[in-house]
């Protein structure tokens, strides 16, 4: 199963092996302290740059990553996993080169929902 990377307000980044079709939508570690704890799933990409998957952080960081990115993805089942979460991956991958390149013209909601 791929690993994923989280981000907790209160405990900081970590990371939860699951499968794909799980989705990890509150901090287990704040759930063991009776909180609820809203996280946000993070993407590592090779250049080491973490970012939440949405389109403003991907227009400012990635626009220069694209080439790097889909050949990443082509060769890397966590990432792979990561971006796609239960949908096809051609399909997403393409959508994800698409948005970045219009991301202009894109609005961050959308664009978000393709993740
Ligand atoms: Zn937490």
């Amino acid at each position: 199963m791929p690993t994923y990377l989280y981000e907790c307000p209160v405990h900081g980044k970590f990371e939860e092996i699951h499968s794909i079709t799980y989705k990890l939508t509150e901090c287990p570690k704040c759930e063991t302290e009776g909180k609820k704890t809203e996280i946000k799933r993070l993407i590592n990409f090779a250049s080491g740059i973490l970012v939440e998957p949405n389109a403003q952080e991907l227009k400012g960081k990635l626009d220069k990553e694209v080439a790097d990115f889909k050949k990443e993805l082509a060769k890397n089942e966590n990432l792979r996993a990561n971006i796609i979460g239960e949908d096809s991956y051609q399909k997403r991958a393409q959508a994800y080169e698409a948005s970045v390149r219009t991301l202009g013209s894109v609005a961050p909601k959308s664009f978000r929902r393709n993740f």
